[in-house]
Parts: structure tokens; C-alpha cells; sequence
């Protein structure tokens, strides 16, 4: 049956209220359920402009001040924003963590493959995500932008043209060591690229490495997070980490399984 637009409009709204109706009327008729567990009241967050940060993040890097890093004097900073010219290493230490990064590879393209817009996250000084300008441009799987590298490929190339500014939106959690020094859970990470889900609570396999397969080698919950120089003037802007360590912050828990 092809209804008329208006038709339609009418029809859809008259199943609403008979839906409604129903609804409150079979909610008068029974007891609410009610998971009963005592749940403290979620912390006030003000996300801020979009973008952020939110007002409980630590801000790592405005595009001004690259106080909170060591080797930051290595960097350029220009008009608000950091050029990537030697490794930088941030000077607090963090485990699991929201982190938000805005990069931008040069313009001018002027090699290929891994030479063309390298740099990388390294979570806890070991587990590298990948930058690369991967705009058309080839490369191995696990060693393209949003790669956890030699890891895991992004689920897909969610690259802008090179020049153009990005963003990563990563959720890390760091992986867990028995007093043994035995794994005892593997690290995970969630990556948007652009708003993009490139990885989706992927379980590492260990440290990321060039030369090496990747192996877990234990370490404190806490390391410093570097940003990796590979001989390319990769843009850096508005990075800022959220700390989730249950034991971290102004003694307000938050909410974990
Ligand atoms: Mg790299």
C-alpha cells in the first residue's frame, strides 16, 4: 500500500499515542525494576568546545607551551601549533587514559611509504600507534596510519589529503603484570580517526617494534607517553589526556567495571 506523505505523517503519528498510551498504562499495571546497587553520582564534566578538552582532562599541549614534555625544545612552534622535529616525552607518567591528539602531515609530499608524514603514539613509551600520511599512499598493512604498528591494520583508511589537520581519539588501557612479572591481561585499545572507529578494543600483542615481534616485557601501571620523531615535519595541536586510573586524580571514583 503506497500512502500519501501526509497519510503517512497521520498514520505514524497516531501509532505514537496508541504507543504512548499503552506504555503508561502498562507502567501503572506493574512494579518498576530497579538494579538496587548503590551507585555513586557521575562526576560533572564540562566537555567544552568541541574538540575539547573537558574540564577534568591535563592538558599536554595547547599549541603554545610544550612545558609538559621533555625534548620539546626540539619542536617548532608556530602559529598554534608544534612541528615534530625530535621525539617528545611527557613529563608525568600515565596507564589507562582517554587521549586526544590532532596532527597533520606536511603538505608538500615529498616521499613514499613509511617516509612520507611518519611520527607515532607511543602509550606507556612501548605501544605505538601509528602516523603516517597513508592518503593514497601504499604501504604494509600493519604499518599504515591508525596501525597499532606490525600489529593490526586500522579497520579502515580513514586518512584526510595530506596538509589537512586530523584527529585521533584513543582509549588505552594498559595491560596488567602478576607479581611474578607474568601477563596476567593484555593491554587494549579503541581508536576514532576523525571520528572514524579504526581499532576496536584491540588486545595487544606486546611492546611495538621495528626489528622485533611484539612481546610484553612487565612494567609499572604508569609510563610516560612519548610522540615519536621519524625525520618528518609532522603538525602537532590540542593534545589532552584523561586519566583512568581508579587511584588517580581528586579522589572521585570513577565509574569502572
Ligand atoms: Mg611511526
Amino acid at each position: 500500500m503506497i500512502l500519501s506523505s501526509a497519510r503517512r505523517a497521520t498514520t505514524f503519528a497516531g501509532l505514537a499515542i496508541i504507543m504512548t498510551g499503552s506504555l503508561t498504562a502498562f507502567s501503572a499495571l506493574v512494579d518498576e525494576w530497579k538494579s538496587g546497587l548503590d551507585w555513586p553520582e557521575p562526576v560533572v564534566v564540562d566537555p567544552g568546545p568541541v574538540g575539547g578538552p573537558p574540564s577534568d582532562a591535563i592538558v599536554l599541549f595547547d599549541g603554545t607551551d610544550l612545558s609538559q614534555w621533555k625534548g620539546g625544545e626540539n619542536w617548532t612552534l608556530e602559529d598554534g601549533y608544534g612541528i615534530c622535529g625530535g621525539t617528545i616525552t611527557s613529563k608525568q607518567a600515565f596507564g589507562d587514559c582517554q587521549l586526544h591528539v590532532e596532527f597533520a602531515s606536511p603538505s608538500e609530499v615529498e616521499s613514499s611509504g613509511q617516509g612520507r608524514g611518519n611520527s607515532g603514539i607511543y602509550l606507556m613509551g612501548r605501544y605505538e600507534l601509528q602516523i603516517l600520511d597513508s592518503y593514497e599512499n601504499g604501504t604494509y598493512f600493519d604499518g599504515q596510519c591508525g596501525s597499532i604498528y606490525k600489529q593490526r591494520p586500522p579497520m579502515v583508511n580513514a586518512c584526510r589529503p595530506p596538509g589537512e589537520w586530523q584527529t585521533y581519539d584513543i582509549i588505552f588501557k594498559g595491560p596488567r603484570f602478576g607479581e611474578d612479572g607474568a601477563l596476567t591481561s593484555p593491554a587494549t585499545i579503541t581508536v576514532l580517526q576523525n571520528g572514524v572507529l579504526i581499532q576496536d578494543h584491540f588486545e595487544l600483542q606486546g611492546g611495538t617494534s621495528y626489528y622485533r615481534p611484539p612481546e610484553y616485557t612487565a612494567h609499572g601501571p604508569r609510563a610516560p607517553l612519548s610522540i615519536q620523531y621519524h625525520n618528518d615535519a609532522v603538525r602537532f595541536r590540542n593534545i589532552w589526556i584523561r586519566d583512568l586510573m581508579p587511584e588517580s586524580g581528586d579522589g572521585t571514583a570513577r565509574m569502572q567495571e
